[in-house]
């Protein structure tokens, strides 16, 4: 039998009620704050992900979907939207002198090992913006994300914020880095061996246990900040303070990624057991350049959908909505004619009305038992005696309430008082 691609999962109907009630609100909360969409292919060269992420990178290292094009090309199913959106920035002018607020959403795909809350194929929402380059709008996209946790019931996120300082503060800090390493070699895994001198950093990010001791006491990136980074971050922290976010100053944060430089920051969850990123961004004044666009200042941040979607489940907050208002069954050669009929005048005179019809025929008591299977509030039934009067029966499923008959053209006015 042909299975899905290992990493790679269907995201089933039962779940996709949560995923709707996710990505509504992120629109209608993204939207409120005056973010505009932006749609961008899934494939992209490969030396644009290259350039952009950094070739020392577990991405660019071994986690990226390459193949050749037909006509040869090196091209690269997208890892993470940044690099896409920075690229359709420059391409279509959008960086002259110009400020945007973006978003996007859609499937991103790693190589890595799947396991809970880590696929191969995984969802996104990302926001990028443009022109910026001062803490407010830091500040912004951090408070725009906790009002999202906010609408969506997530009350239990942490938020971890750092500096991670300018281009040339980090070059000085990577020095001290690598001498205090190297004098520690032995201590290192192999991963942070071989990290060493292409990316030290990220040995500071490293998870593995037999590390920490090392990794709490390594030099610390927050000495050496730059004055102008310092203040753009403390600005940040009082913003965030003034705003009654709750933050944790986390010197070890330092993010997977080569482009970014001063504020990154991380929510994360405990209730995710060791995938517990759930939303994670910063700020990358040097990528546009570096891609080859004139310098523009950008920040911005990509949430994972699955582990959002998760939290959701958990919570079961999604839930109200999802279900039918009402399933219509129907007993008798007239009545199945009728049923049809109104059941599209229904859904004509009441556009949200979420009404199921039986099909596939059966007796009264095996449709009434679907009818309690698929959530509906009520049965609208339809027999030969009622098609016959022009009226209808309606079954309270959930309440104890006795069933009441009334004629066909009541039906609508009496469903609008109970949809919402
Ligand atoms: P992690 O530390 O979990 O590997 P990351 O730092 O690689 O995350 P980013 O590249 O910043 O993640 O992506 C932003 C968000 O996308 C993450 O916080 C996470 O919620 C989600 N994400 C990243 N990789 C995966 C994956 N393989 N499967 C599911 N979600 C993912
Ligand atoms: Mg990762």
């Amino acid at each position: 039998m042909i299975q899905s691609i290992r990493g790679m999962k269907d995201i089933l109907p039962q779940e996709m009620r949560y995923w709707r009630h996710l990505e509504h609100t992120a629109r209608a909360v993204l939207e409120g704050y005056g973010y505009r969409e932006i749609r961008l292919p899934i494939v992209e060269q490969t030396e644009l992900f290259a350039r952009a992420i950094g070739a020392a990178t577990d991405i660019v290292e071994k986690e990226m979907y390459t193949f050749a094009d037909r006509n040869g090309d090196s091209l690269t199913l997208r890892p993470e939207g940044t690099a896409g959106c920075v690229r359709a920035a420059i391409e279509h002018g959008l960086l002259h002198n110009q400020t945007h607020r973006l978003w996007y959403g859609g499937p991103m795909f790693r190589h890595e090992r799947p396991q809970k809350g880590r696929y191969r194929q995984f969802y996104q929402i990302g926001v990028e913006v443009f022109g910026y380059a001062g803490p407010d709008i830091d500040a912004e996209l951090i408070l725009m994300t906790a009002r999202l946790w906010r609408r969506l019931g997530i009350n239990d996120l942490t938020l971890q914020i750092n500096s991670l300082g300018s281009a040339g503060a980090r070059a000085a800090y990577r020095g001290e880095l690598v001498r205090y390493f190297s004098a520690h070699e032995t201590g290192l895994d192999e991963d942070s061996r071989r990290r060493l001198h292409a990316n030290p950093l990220r040995i500071l990010d490293s998870k593995n246990p037999a590390m920490q001791s090392l990794i709490e006491a390594a030099p610390r990136l927050s000495n050496h900040l730059d004055a102008e980074s310092q203040a753009h971050f403390s600005a940040l922290c009082k913003q965030l303070d003034a705003a009654g976010v709750r933050y944790q100053i986390n010197p070890r944060l330092v993010r997977g990624l080569d482009y970014y430089n001063r504020t990154v920051f991380e929510w994360t969850t405990e209730r995710l057991g060791a995938q517990g990123a759930v939303c994670a961004g910063g700020r990358y004044d040097g990528l546009v350049e570096q891609i080859g666009g004139r310098a523009t200042p950008a920040v911005g941040f990509a949430m994972g959908l699955e582990r959002l979607a998760a939290l959701l489940m958990e919570n079961d907050a999604a839930l109200q909505g999802a279900e039918p208002h009402a399933y219509l069954v129907t007993v008798g050669e007239a009545a199945e004619r009728q049923s049809v009929i109104l059941a599209e005048q229904l859904r004509d005179a009441l556009p949200a009305l979420r009404l199921l019809v039986h099909c596939g025929g059966g007796g009264f008591k095996s449709q009434l038992k679907h009818a309690d299977k698929s959530g509906a509030r009520f049965a609208l039934i339809l027999g030969d005696e009622e098609a016959a009067a022009g009226e209808i029966s309606v079954k309270y499923l959930r309440e104890d309430i006795m069933q009441t008959r009334m004629p066909q053209a009541k039906l609508a006015g009496f469903l609008s008082l109970h949809i919402t």
